[in-house]
């Protein structure tokens, strides 16, 4: 959703501020120096711009502090690289992986690249750092980053007949939970159940 709206709340504005002669050069400045609307917008359009300048930008831009840059920057690379432009270094892409290894876009870029393996090895490095996370559960996603988890520090032994679910903050928590830090975002997720699941 956040990409559609980026792109279509934007797009009129950034027309009529960018010229076509410098199109490229004026959404680099954009995206590394614009608000967060102008940077999604410039993530967004760098695509139609494939080039070493473009890419190395968009490869800045997969660790922007705005969600919506990020995505729009993977978006973009994932783009060009469909269309048949290979000269894109995985390194940023490996690392903006690392930490947001559930963003499919990163993973398409990747696998595309033929770098399929990089993937398993970030997945793997996810949980060689969570020595702790032994105990099997029923697979949910984090609700701050997405990434599947699968395995947590302890599962009461009726976890998954009970219904649960995974949240953010205890909030309007259930009677019974647990919490534990998501091992690919390092956030706190708590799992809550409204009947006694031990
Ligand atoms: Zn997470």
């Amino acid at each position: 959703m956040a990409w559609f709206s980026a792109l279509f709340g934007t797009k009129r504005e950034t027309r009529r501020t960018a010229g076509k002669a410098n199109g490229m050069t004026h959404l680099i400045a954009e995206l590394h120096s614009g608000d967060e609307k102008a940077r999604a917008d410039a993530a967004v359009r760098l695509h139609e711009h494939p080039s070493d300048q473009a890419v190395e930008a968009l490869g800045k831009a997969l660790s922007d502090e705005s969600q919506d840059v990020r995505d729009n920057a993977a978006e973009s690379l994932r783009v060009m690289i469909v269309r048949g432009y290979r000269k894109i270094a995985p390194a940023p892409l490996i690392d903006a992986l690392k930490r947001e290894p559930r963003r499919v876009a990163l993973r398409s870029c990747l696998r595309e690249l033929g770098f399929e393996h990089k993937i398993e090895e970030v997945m793997q490095q996810q949980f060689r750092d969570a020595p702790k996370y032994t105990a099997r559960c029923m697979p949910f996603g984090c609700p701050k980053c997405g990434m599947q988890i699968t395995r947590v520090p302890s599962w009461p032994e009726s976890g998954n007949s009970v219904p649960f679910y995974a949240q953010g903050d205890l909030g309007q928590s259930g009677a019974y939970h647990i919490e534990f830090v998501c091992p690919a975002c390092k956030k706190q997720v708590f799992v809550v159940w409204d009947s006694d699941p031990r």
